[in-house]
């Protein structure tokens, strides 16, 4: 078996061979490295490789590992479901949130947000595929959520984040991909400062730098396979 070490530069490696192929530097990609269910001394052996950033979905297990990895300098994400009730610990404890899907849980992250933190830096989770049983917002509704989350003085609107359904080849991948960079342009055009739009994981990370990732979130290629078990 592979160590995460090796891993890791495998992944990196990737990145870098995806940007080159669509004329992007390999430093326009940064690397999310998804810890969930992976205990402090994996997250440890990756710092150790070079790897700064990590993203979490779970908040009890994240609080877990940010206490147990203080002073390792880790910028810490959130990529996971917000509930309304949790927001407070997000919002003191991590550098971004990657799943904001409505203008209430925005509300809170910015009141909550210690302001010696500086803003909380979202992005805005949208289900460009329509699939029912995803998170994310609409797309139609999109335009006036991220006009309301950018006006809001605790959290900064960095992006747009999408987990599309898995598809067989490179092509079919890049369809969600291209409709997220599409909604993504006209925002811009629009007038919103964004630079990130979070998209890509381990089995499709390729088709998203094609389609203009700026942040790839990468758990297994990593970490190796996850087994949930509820502890
Ligand atoms: C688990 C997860 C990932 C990483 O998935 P892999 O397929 O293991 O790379 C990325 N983004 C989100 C939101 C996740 O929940």
């Amino acid at each position: 078996m592979s160590t995460i070490a090796e891993n890791l530069q495998a992944v990196v490696d990737r990145i870098g061979a995806a940007a080159t192929q669509a004329g992007r530097r390999a430093d326009e990609v940064q690397l999310l490295a998804v810890s969930k269910t992976f205990g402090p001394e994996a997250v440890l052996a990756a710092v150790r490789a070079g790897q700064s950033r990590f993203g979490e979905n779970y908040l009890q297990e994240a609080l877990d590992k940010i206490v147990a990895l203080a002073g390792q300098g880790i910028e810490w994400h959130f990529i996971g479901p917000v509930q309304s009730n949790k927001t407070r610990p997000i919002a003191e404890n991590f550098a971004w949130v990657h799943s904001v899907e409505r203008l209430k849980i925005a509300q809170r992250l910015s009141e909550q947000r210690p302001a010696a933190l500086g803003p909380l830096n979202i992005c805005l989770q949208v289900n460009v595929s329509g699939e029912q049983t995803k998170s994310g917002c609409a797309p139609a509704e999109l335009p006036e959520l991220a006009r309301a989350v950018a006006a809001l003085p605790g959290v900064r609107l960095r992006g747009l984040m999408a987990i599309p359904e898995p598809a067989a080849d490179e092509e079919q991948q890049r369809v969600p991909f291209r409709q997220l960079r599409a909604l993504y342009d006209a925002l811009r055009a629009d007038g919103l400062d964004l630079d990130t739009l979070s998209m890509g994981m381990s089995g499709d990370m390729d088709a998203a730098i094609k389609e203009g990732a700026t942040i790839v979130r990468v758990g297994s290629a990593i970490f190796g396979a996850r087994t949930y078990k509820q502890t």
